[in-house]
């Protein structure tokens, strides 16, 4: 028989052929489908420094899937001409959205000032979308107070603006809040939610205010503005063990466990220091088959996402039985893979299991509650918050049935 003859180039196309059919059938077989995004962010429709499509444009050139504007009290639907500031000329904010999108941009001069018209979430968002590949979605950060603390709720994917609401307790301005998107979802039967920010930031949001609330399923575990207080002092406690403690007390009680958020709350665009609220810091990674805000926030609620701060993980396995995690890794970087979790009678959540390496794997014992994963690495972020931070990432607590 003639042997059949195969030409070099052939054999080698062959070759990445099946290669890249193994490597789509894996990642389809585990039907892990990440998107990045970050949910809090400020433009000029408030007090970010810069106009909305040059952050959104930020954040669609370093490999985000979606972000949110969510600027104070505001949801970017009305006309406002805004102003040029010194500090604007200062950061040649005019001349870089000019220079970007051209005549896109409106200016008018009146009395002598530069005013420019701040574009609308519709306009906005029509003019960077791309459909299946980068997502705009509807924000606005509610920013009330109680005495002298600060209480800001995101709602993601808002429709209709919901006014700051006030209350007599920090607990009654935060759930007459949350109240207020529940109902705003039910009557307009679109899916959306709210996330409590940065419960640290002036110490506002304690503990056990958060333990009191009912219906809320999201708070930011990690905020990356400098004034926010992550890691507590040494009156307050850290979110992450706030995080533990209100879980322990909603599974008590019934209600379905917070999950953890990291998010930029960016502000400032111009200059990048450890002083600025910049971007970069600290985003979402949702597991979702589609990127839209409908397949997104379902996803979040069911806990397919994680929070990072810098560290992305290639496969995030639970089943009825264990939870199999692996660290997408930096070349060079070393991580440790901790599980911690909350076991029956227990009075806190404990490290159950601790792998130094990029996988790792955890069966459920019989006395656990919930499980979580936490990845800590040794890798330093660029533009850190807190001097020697290190880049982390921490999965959504899992009841074990
Ligand atoms: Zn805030
Ligand atoms: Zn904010």
């Amino acid at each position: 028989m003639k042997p059949i003859k195969v030409s070099k180039k052939i054999f080698w196309l062959a070759t990445v052929l099946i290669i890249l059919l193994l490597v789509n059938c894996d990642r389809y077989k585990k039907g892990q489908n990440w998107h990045k995004g970050n949910l809090h962010t400020h433009s000029l429709w408030s007090d970010g420094d810069d106009f909305p499509e040059m952050i959104i444009q930020w954040y669609k050139d370093h490999d985000y899937q979606f972000v949110a504007l969510s600027d104070h009290n505001t949801i970017a639907d009305s006309v406002f001409w805004y102003e040029i500031k010194d500090r604007d000329l200062k950061n040649q904010t005019l001349e870089k959205y000019q220079n970007r999108f051209g005549d896109w941009v409106e200016t008018k001069i009146d009395s002598a000032k530069t005013l420019v018209r701040l574009k609308t979430f519709k306009e906005y968002r029509s003019k960077i979308e791309v459909l299946d590949s980068f997502l705009v979605i509807k924000s606005e950060e509610v920013t009330s107070s109680f005495e002298n603390k600060p209480i800001h709720i995101n709602v993601t994917n808002i429709k209709d603006e919901i006014d700051p609401i006030r209350g007599k307790s920090v607990l009654e301005v935060m759930q007459r809040t949350i109240d207020a998107v529940h109902e705003q979802r039910t009557r307009l039967n679109i899916p959306m939610f709210a996330h409590i920010n940065h419960p640290n930031f002036g110490y506002g949001i304690s503990t056990e205010d958060l333990k009191q609330l009912n219906g809320e399923r999201f708070f930011e575990l990690y905020n990356g503005h400098p004034a926010v207080n992550n890691e507590g002092d040494d009156t307050h406690i850290d979110t992450e063990t706030m995080w533990d403690l209100i879980n322990i007390h909603y599974y008590i009680e019934g209600k379905p466990l917070l999950f953890g958020i990291a998010t930029d709350d960016s502000h400032n665009y111009h200059f990048y220091s450890s002083d600025n609220s910049n971007t970069g810091r600290g985003w979402v990674m949702v597991n979702s088959k589609k990127l839209d805000a409908d397949h997104l926030i379902s996803a979040m609620e069911s806990g397919a996402f994680y929070a990072s701060s810098g560290v992305f993980l290639k496969n995030l396995l639970a089943n009825q039985n264990e939870i199999e995690i692996t660290v997408d890794p930096e070349d060079g970087v070393r991580y440790e893979i901790i599980f911690m979790g909350y076991k029956k009678d227990a009075g806190e959540v404990v490290e159950l299991k601790k792998v130094l390496g990029t996988s790792a794997s955890y069966t459920y014992q019989k006395e656990d509650i919930f499980v979580r994963v936490k990845i800590t690495s040794d890798a330093k972020k660029s533009n850190p918050i807190i001097e020697g931070e290190t880049k982390k990432a921490w999965t959504q607590p899992i009841l074990v049935e």
